[in-house]
């Protein structure tokens, strides 16, 4: 990593913490009745269970969505200090490491899963507790692994004990916003949740991404589904009528809790944002499909920590770096964290 971007990193890294990160993480209290949701991604055996015990031996509980959802709304409080644990994509570690430890640890999470990238199997892997420890390699990396880097529907309906099943969209997609050559297609991009990455674009009359687009394709600049950007179609040479936008984004939200509903028997209310990125109209949609509650990332504009009767499809939430930050015995100092997360170069 060069020295500029290391200083790069660490003013993003501060322009944070005083700006978007809540006042727990920089060592203040928390009031008794919020309820921090902090953000996952991929799961690693050590660092989750570090988390979770903390959480545990701190004395919160890990919530369920529906009872985040009634306390915010007013229907009925949730127990003081309880925290909501937010799992995002449906890697394959949310099953292999996340479930069993939340399960041996009595914790609730949410995962907010991509339906097009679910596995269509019924299949279920072994997760870390049934196997020694010296053979946990294979199930941690099935994350960026080319065979299964995403849950299967088998999986998904035997995590439900312990993780409630949101919505994180159909295709988690990007679409190009101009003719405005951007990057390359890179082997990355072609597998896993690497393929968030590549934006739909049109090849010999096709739509397409990830997989199916040939190494070396240059790719136009791009920007989420949600962000109301009109998508630039190359295969007309013009930019997608309101209307087109819409549809899209009501394929988009509408399929994603339908095949939720048809694959597992969930009734997804929830939905994260990907890319933590919603228009005014993206929310609109959404609530007009059914979802209720919508969440993006860092605070860019409203609190960090929503209070009861806060607009529930602009929910922001904290990074995982935070959770021990939270008031309790054994609280990691902010330093130690931010060091970490400067080694390891990215920003919850
Ligand atoms: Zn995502």
């Amino acid at each position: 990593m060069s020295a500029l971007k290391r200083v790069g990193d660490a003013g993003r890294l501060l322009l944070d913490l005083v700006s978007r990160d809540p006042p727990f993480v920089r060592g203040g209290g928390l009031n008794p009745h919020d309820i921090p949701v902090f953000t996952f991604h991929s799961l690693e055996p050590r660092s989750f269970e570090r988390k979770m015990r903390y959480l545990r031996e701190a004395g919160y509980q890990a919530i369920s969505m529906n009872a985040y959802l009634d306390a915010l709304s007013g229907r009925a409080p949730a127990p003081p200090r309880s925290v909501l644990i937010t799992i995002d994509d449906g890697r394959a570690s949310t099953w292999t490491v996340g479930h069993p430890i939340l399960k041996k640890l009595g914790l609730r999470a949410t995962a907010f899963l991509v339906t097009s990238a679910v596995h269509d199997s019924t299949e279920v892997s072994k997760t870390i507790a049934e196997v020694e420890t010296l053979e946990w390699g294979p199930l941690v990396a099935r994350d960026h692994a080319h065979g299964r880097p995403f849950v299967t529907w088998g999986e998904v309906r035997a995590m439900r004990d312990v993780i409630d099943v949101g919505s994180h969209t159909h295709l988690h997609a990007r679409i190009p916003i101009s003719s405005i050559t951007a990057d390359v297609m890179k082997a990355t991009m072609q597998w896993g949740y690497g393929v968030f990455d590549c934006p739909l674009i049109w090849v010999n009359g096709r739509e397409i991404r990830g997989r199916e687009v040939p190494l070396g394709t240059p790719l136009p600049e791009s920007a989420p589904r949600l962000s109301g950007s009109p998508a630039y179609r190359s295969i007309d040479d013009r930019y997608e009528t309101p209307l087109e936008a819409s549809d899209a984004m009501r394929f988009d939200l509408g399929e994603a809790r339908r095949l939720l509903q048809e694959k597992a028997g969930v009734d997804a209310r929830a939905l994260c944002y990907p890319w933590h990125v919603h228009s005014e109209e993206a929310r609109w949609i959404a609530a007009e499909v059914g979802y209720g509650a919508g969440f993006a990332g860092k605070a860019t504009s409203g609190p960090a920590i929503a209070k009861p009767g806060a607009d529930l499809l602009t929910l922001n939430r904290v990074g995982e770096d935070y959770v021990e930050r939270l008031p309790g015995p054994g609280r990691r100092s902010l330093l130690s964290i931010l060091r970490e997360k400067l080694l390891r170069g990215r920003h919850g």
